[in-house]
């Protein structure tokens, strides 16, 4: 089961705390939404999932596992970065299949799986191309192709659709509501769009300054805000 719990995690960065105590329950299969304005602790609280930050207080599991000493290699989740991170001079297949690769997985099981992959995602017919000969959209579904491809139990997205035009946004949004339907995996969607939260999230947490202010489904926190802050920040009409 790939439920994922936040308990009472704390992180300090050098003598300034920044997650003062966050408690997040997420259930298996849920696709949740972290937002909060810019520096509440959205990526903070993902690197520390993935293991690219320690936690300084608290413990996070993966179902029943305590991932929180764990090397980030042996987590089971991936990451979604804003700015894409793909390799320049590779092609779309060797991006998708890099992480199979890097796991001694043979030559023709890993083209199987990125041919697999990439039909998934609509990458066929581009897999002999480079990251420059592609679009932002098409990029930004390689770099979800080479997170897909080890199957995680648990997706993290940190701010995916940021660099991308206001149209192409809306059509990844489906696109990425879409892979969660098929793939039945948990996924964390950070942003600091409210909007974004509003139609992609089974639930949403809402951050601010490090703490958890709410945490509901769209429609809990939209008509019932725990506080002025929630209000104000999902109140406003999209
Ligand atoms: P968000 O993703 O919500 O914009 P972050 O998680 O990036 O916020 O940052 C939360 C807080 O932690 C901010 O005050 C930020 O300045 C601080 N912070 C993040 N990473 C570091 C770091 N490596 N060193 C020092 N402070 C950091
Ligand atoms: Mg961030």
């Amino acid at each position: 089961m790939a439920t994922v719990s936040f308990s009472k995690i704390v992180k300090s960065f050098g003598q300034t705390e920044v997650i003062h105590g966050a408690d997040i329950d997420i259930e298996d299969g849920e696709f949740v939404v972290f937002v909060g304005p810019s520096g509440c602790g959205k990526s903070t609280l993902l690197r520390m999932l993935a293991g690219l930050e320690s936690v300084s207080d608290g413990e996070i599991r993966i179902g029943e596992t305590v991932v929180t000493e764990l090397a980030p290699k042996d987590r089971d989740v991936a990451m979604v970065f804003q700015n894409y991170a793909l390799y320049p001079h590779m092609t779309v297949a060797d991006n998708i299949g890099f992480p199979l690769k890097m796991t001694g997985v043979q030559k023709t099981a890993r083209t199987k799986n990125v041919n697999e992959v990439a039909k998934l995602l609509g990458l066929d017919g581009l897999l002999d191309r480079y990251p420059r000969e592609l679009s932002g959209g098409q990029r930004q579904r390689v770099a979800m192709g080479r997170a897909i491809i080890r199957r995680p139990s648990v997706f993290l997205f940190d701010e995916p659709l940021s660099n991308l035009d206001a149209a192409l946004r809306v059509q990844m949004r489906r696109e990425i509501k879409l892979l969660h339907k098929r793939l039945e995996s948990t996924m964390i969607f950070v942003t600091h769009d409210q909007v974004e939260a509003m139609t992609m999230a089974d639930r949403i947490v809402v951050l601010r300054g490090g703490r958890v202010e709410q945490i509901g489904t769209p429609d809990e926190i939209y008509r019932q805000p725990a506080n002025t802050f929630v209000a104000s920040f999902i109140g406003a009409p999209p």
